[in-house]
This record gives C-alpha cells, sequence and structure tokens, in this order.
C-alpha cells in the first residue's frame, strides 16, 4: 500500500501521508448493515475478508504556512506490524519539512489514532515534537475530554496524560468553534457524531476545493450511505447528519474528497441523482514535490 503522495489544490501544497496502512477486515465499521449489502458494495466474498485501511494525516503547505492535520498513532500503536508503522515523522521529514517549521497541528478529534506524534519521549519527560507549532483543536472536543465524559475510553488516560497535558502545560492549545478560518486557506467544519467535537476541514484555493473528512467517513461507502454508522461512533443520528452535510457541502462546491482512514490515494467527487449518491474517483496530478 502506498504510505504518501503529493498534489496540489490551487496554490496549495497537499501530503497525504500515512503512519500506518494495514489490511485489516472492517465489520466494525458496518456492524449495523446487513453482511451482504456492505461487502457488495466494498466487493469482497465475506465479512472477515481484510480490505485496505490508511491511518493517515495531510501536510499542507502555502500561504507561507506549514499545516499538519493529526498526527496518527505515535511510536506507541497497536499496529507495530503494519506497513510503514509509526512512520509520520520519517514521511514529513522525506519531504523536505523539518519538524520545526510546522506552524500548526490542527486536529479533526482527539482519538488515539490521530493525536499520537504530538509528543515525543525525552529523558523522563514527553515534550511537544513539533516546537514551533500552535494546537488548535475544537471548543466542543476539549470540553467532553476535559470533562470526563468520554471515560472509560482505554486510552483516556494516556491520550491526556501523555500527548495532551505536554501541550497544554506549554500554553500551545488554542480552540475554534463552529465553522471558522482556522488557517488562511482552511475553514472548519462542524461534523459532530463520531465525537461530540469531531471537525471536518475544507481546503479552498485558487476556486479550488479539498474536503478533508476525518473520521466523520471511514470509507467513501459511508458518504454514499450516510446512514451506515459504524460502531466507533459515539452519537448515531448525529454522525448520519454530519455525513449529510459533507454531501452537501461537497456537492455545492465541486470540491474533492478525502479522508486519514481512506487508503493513499483516495480522492473522489460527490454526485447526487434521484436520491443516489455516487463517490467517483479523480484521477489526481501527483507533483514529484511538496
Ligand atoms: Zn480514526
Amino acid at each position: 500500500m502506498r504510505l504518501s503522495a503529493t498534489f496540489k489544490v490551487g496554490n496549495i501544497s497537499v501530503a497525504a501521508l500515512s503512519d500506518a496502512a494495514a489490511e485489516m477486515p472492517l465489520p466494525k465499521f458496518f456492524n449495523q448493515v446487513p453482511d451482504e449489502d456492505w461487502t457488495t458494495a466494498l466487493s469482497i466474498a465475506t465479512p472477515d475478508d481484510s480490505v485496505p485501511f490508511n491511518f493517515g494525516s495531510f501536510l499542507l503547505r502555502g500561504s507561507g504556512r506549514t499545516v499538519l492535520l493529526d498526527t496518527g498513532f505515535g511510536e506507541q500503536g497497536p499496529y507495530a506490524a503494519a506497513e510503514g508503522a509509526a512512520g509520520l515523522l520519517d514521511r514529513i521529514r522525506d519531504l523536505g519539512v523539518g519538524l520545526d517549521e510546522i506552524d500548526a497541528v490542527i486536529h479533526t478529534h482527539l482519538h488515539f489514532d490521530h493525536v499520537g506524534w504530538n509528543t515525543v519521549a525525552e529523558g523522563d519527560e514527553r515534550v511537544p515534537t513539533f516546537r514551533n507549532a500552535v494546537w488548535r483543536v475544537s471548543e466542543e472536543e476539549i470540553s467532553w475530554w476535559n470533562d470526563g465524559a468520554v471515560q472509560p475510553h482505554p486510552d483516556y488516560e494516556h491520550i491526556l496524560r501523555d500527548v495532551f497535558d505536554p501541550i497544554v502545560g506549554q500554553g500551545k492549545v488554542e480552540t475554534f468553534s463552529g465553522e471558522t478560518l482556522v488557517e488562511p486557506f482552511l475553514t472548519s467544519i462542524p461534523t459532530p457524531g463520531h465525537t461530540p467535537g469531531h471537525t471536518s476541514f475544507l481546503l479552498s484555493s485558487a476556486g479550488e476545493h479539498l474536503l478533508l473528512v476525518g473520521d466523520a467517513a471511514h470509507h467513501p461507502e459511508h458518504l454514499i450511505h450516510h446512514d451506515w454508522v459504524p460502531a466507533v461512533d459515539n452519537n448515531p443520528s448525529e454522525t448520519t447528519r454530519s455525513r449529510r452535510r459533507i454531501v452537501n457541502l461537497a456537492i455545492e462546491k465541486d470540491a474533492m474528497v478525502t479522508g486519514g482512514h481512506f487508503p493513499i490515494l483516495t480522492v473522489g467527487k460527490l454526485s447526487e441523482i434521484d436520491e443516489e449518491i455516487s463517490f467517483l474517483e479523480v484521477d489526481i496530478h501527483e507533483t514529484d514535490q511538496f
């Protein structure tokens, strides 16, 4: 499976970067859907067949800014045997980008597969990996984690103590709420449901748009069938509404659409005819350099 790809959206350079890529069965992402329906949609014979799945981030550069969207599992990821595991930082350096050049880290949400590289070990302590970055997270997501409502999530302690407290302690976290221009080319689109503060982002430049859906969709089929709710979603009715919102926005803007869990490089456009939604892959012109 591919671990990185670079392309342009308007004047912005985009790199899709994997922190681990695994062929794995996906039944928990389609657990409320009759097996026959989703296996047919994914062109597999049985629910236990493996399909490509990515744990990915996006590095964005333009308007004098270098921005990282989500930070993977980090060094303690559970998919050590997966292809390219724990390789996000290497992949960033391979693009010729230094970790200190990253101006902002922006999170779709705070699940463990999206925040892992926020910190690295330095002696007995954990310190921010991207020393010059500010972290941007939605206010709703931070509150959800801080008020303890997320418990008994198995990673609660690890995430707060190891990958979030060291950043909060250095005053590096800024919150946003609603639809906000979080970077000159990036607008937050609230898409709650997977988590209460889950956020997608619309990248816009020179008349082109790329909608980065985060975990509002773990697979393009979740956009085609926005009522297919995975077991990993916190609030089924909210997440269904959020996916409908993504589809509407993507069609309205004629935006390209991708997500961190889509295998690299899966980018498509959505359309709807007679209430049937389609995700048609776009043939992306890849660039050699970031
Ligand atoms: Zn995820």
